[in-house]
């Protein structure tokens, strides 16, 4: 078998030649006409694909950059917020909240749950907070939230509700405006098809109204997006060549129509699924998201080495567990560009490696499952 160069992972995700192409054009500058019309176009872009009115800032970062916003620039030192922590990355917006000095309460489900809106209703009538951040897909798990229910909650409450969308705008729905989230972050590298290089905050009026001083701030200041967006413009240099894949990833996007790319990415999502299932193999998210779905390594498998072998000499790259799931679980994304080519050719070399290591099961059962989904 050639090897192959496929990239199954939710974030970085593989970029299509057009995206590739429209990057390779030589640099222009930012402070100029040309490039004011992009970034106009991709704000409002953006509204589309967040679901939203509200405006969107774009930041030069990885999406932790819009996550560190989400705090920054809302609550004050010494305001209590609450973290929905289901893991590495619900863990993440508590230790930027601790970072900065907030009194941060986690309300935790273990790996591979999902969150109770009414385990969450619940926490809130128990004491007031000024912020609540979820996330939709929880890609360390791959677990998708019921962020409309929770949505509803916070809303009741009169917390700002923030809810990390890195992974899971363009995989999962997001009704930014009506679900009631107030603070949207997004990333570039995932279901938008892009390099990494961009974060993306959507900001509601009632969180622009929360803005306040004090818990330090310099490059993330919102203040600074929202006065430099009116002028189509950036308060700092652009990541310039992303912001124009951005806008032929937004034009790619509108052309299939965004429930047309929900409903493509849960068609993948259920091949999976029954393309594991019939290797024998269980889902580790009790909730599956449509951007990712995670695998528990079978008994006597090194998780490890699977992933290293299949990478080394298949060149299919697949991701592990993180943090305490390391070696227990491995992902395979179906977001942005990954097609059913991709993952049909991902399954056959998994399916081969794992007879190889051992484990006892139909070989070609996975395929077929996958296969079988395709015709339904
Ligand atoms: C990828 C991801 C992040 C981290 O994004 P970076 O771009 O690596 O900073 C945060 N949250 C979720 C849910 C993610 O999937």
């Amino acid at each position: 078998m050639t090897k192959l160069n496929l990239l199954l992972t939710p974030g970085p995700t593989p970029i299509p030649p057009e995206i590739l192409q429209v990057m390779a054009r030589p640099i222009i500058h930012h402070r100029t006409h040309e490039y004011r019309a992009i970034f106009r176009e991709v704000s409002e872009g953006l509204k589309e694909v967040f679901r939203t009115q509200n405006e969107v800032y774009t930041f030069t970062s990885s999406g932790t950059g819009a996550m560190e916003a989400s705090v920054v620039n809302f609550v004050a030192p010494g305001e209590s917020v609450l973290v929905l922590d289901g893991g590495k990355f619900g863990e993440r917006f508590a230790d930027i909240a601790r970072a900065y000095g907030l009194d941060c309460d986690s309300l935790k489900v273990p790996y591979g749950e999902s969150f109770d809106a009414a385990e969450v209703k619940k926490k809130l009538s128990a004491k007031k907070y000024k912020a609540v951040y979820a996330t939709l897909l929880e890609t360390s798990t791959g677990v998708v939230n019921d962020i409309e229910a929770i949505g509803k909650a916070v809303a009741d409450s009169g917390a700002l509700f923030a809810v990390d969308a890195i992974s899971g705008l363009l995989a999962d729905r997001l009704e930014t405006d009506a679900w009631k989230v107030d603070l949207a972050i997004s990333g570039s590298q995932k279901g938008l098809m892009l390099p990494p290089g961009l974060a993306f905050l959507a900001v509601s009026a009632k969180a622009k109204a929360a803005v306040k001083p004090g818990i330090g701030r310099f490059y993330f200041d919102s203040k600074l997006y929202e006065k430099a967006l009116k002028d189509e413009d950036s308060p700092f240099t652009p990541a310039i060549t992303i912001v124009l894949g951005l806008k032929k990833a937004l034009e790619m996007i509108r052309a299939k129509g965004l429930e047309a790319v929900w409903r493509e990415n849960e068609r993948l999502a259920e091949m999976t699924r029954e393309a594991v299932r019939a290797m024998g193999l269980e889902m580790f998210a009790k909730k599956p998201s449509n951007g990712v779905t995670a695998v528990k390594v079978p008994a006597g498998i090194d998780g490890s080495k699977l992933l290293k072998v299949l990478q080394d000499e298949y060149g299919v790259v697949m991701a592990g567990g993180q943090g305490e799931m390391k070696g227990k679980i491995f992902r395979v994304a179906h977001m942005g560009h990954i097609t059913q080519d991709d993952l049909a050719q991902g399954f056959n070399c998994l399916e081969e490696l794992l007879q190889k290591m051992g484990y006892s099961f139909t070989r070609g059962a996975g395929l077929k499952a996958f296969q079988a989904g395709a015709r339904a």
